[in-house]
């Protein structure tokens, strides 16, 4: 049987909406409206620059720079795919899914990211109070930091500990006083996966998994099928991040039930050293993605 977003499901779908995007493209893209440090308009210069014709803006848990983002690429002739990056978790390990072309006013998904952000402002305003007994830092220093309106995290805290000399990047900072190990951190709340799977499948949207081969190594396969069943579309294997021996098993199970394969870059401005198309998604891959979704339309030049 063919599955939801299967080659085959998408040719039978009206022409109306077959794309006519063109490549190179590069889906996964932050701004600072959560822990890039540029604009979107800036995002989509960078991604511009780099030679890229179709790009996602995918902040975490927010769709506020889309408008921006859309305005700027048009200008510049690219088409924008929008998106997040939703914060979700199994057990200890943080995963974030992709989420293309929904529509983020749909009930389910704005509850989550409603909770999401709220707890991620308390859970941050929590950890800097920590890091304020035994640091000369001030909730103050992570407001500076923090475009108005952004989705916060730690990367807002560690730019405040970089400008205040603690530490030399963020890198320096999250391996140190912000690693989870760390008698300052604190946990945020994200949902389980397969429900942020099933949040973003209601509301229209394409679901991948971000990264899925990092540090954590290989999911485990019951999480797998179960947000399988509740609609994923595929896996991010093009990205830094990712490495074997995960990446070959999830490279042979994409294989195996034709599933969606991505690849993007996860640029964070200078926040990262990641850089625009560095990886890049298949013609056919984002096509399969721009015809599968309801929630939201790109946005074409
Ligand atoms: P949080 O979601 O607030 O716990 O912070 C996690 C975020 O920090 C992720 O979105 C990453 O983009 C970012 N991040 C994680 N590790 C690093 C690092 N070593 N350097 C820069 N950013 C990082
Ligand atoms: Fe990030
Ligand atoms: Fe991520
Ligand atoms: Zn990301």
């Amino acid at each position: 049987m063919l599955g939801r977003y299967a080659r085959g499901m998408v040719a039978s779908h009206g022409e109306d909406r077959m794309p006519r995007f063109r490549g190179p493209s590069d889906l996964h893209l932050h701004s600072d409206h959560s822990d890039g440090t540029e604009p979107p308009a800036r995002v989509m210069a960078a991604a511009h620059a780099a030679g890229l014709h179709t790009v996602a803006l995918t902040d975490h848990d927010t769709t506020a720079g889309w408008s921006e983002a859309a305005e700027a690429a048009g200008s510049l002739g690219m088409t924008l795919l929008p998106g997040m990056e939703l914060s979700a978790r199994h057990e200890w390990r943080s995963i974030h899914v992709l989420a293309y072309l929904l529509d983020p006013d749909r009930a389910g998904i704005r509850a989550l990211t409603d909770r999401i952000r709220r707890s991620r402002l308390t859970r941050a305003q929590t950890m800097a109070e920590r890091i304020g007994h035994d640091y000369d830092l001030t909730w103050d220093d992570i407001l500076a930091h923090t475009a108005d309106g952004a989705t916060v995290g730690r990367p807002h805290l560690a730019d405040a500990l970089v400008a205040r000399g603690y530490v030399r990047d963020r890198s320096e900072a999250f391996a140190g006083i912000l690693h989870p190990s760390s008698d300052y951190y604190v946990d945020l709340y994200a949902p389980d996966p397969v429900t942020a799977v099933a949040a973003i499948v209601d509301a229209g949207g394409v679901p991948i998994i971000a990264h899925p081969a990092g540090r954590g190594g290989l999911l485990p396969q019951r999480l797998l099928d179960r947000m399988l069943e509740a609609g994923l579309g595929g896996f991010e294997l093009g990205h830094r991040e990712n490495g074997e021996p995960a990446l070959g098993v999830l490279r042979e199970l994409c294989a195996r039930r034709d599933l969606i394969v991505t690849g993007s870059s996860d640029y964070h401005g200078l926040g990262k050293p990641n850089q625009p198309g560095e990886f890049t998604t298949a013609d056919d891959m984002v096509a399969r993605i721009i015809a599968s979704a309801t929630g939201s339309a790109p946005v074409f030049p």
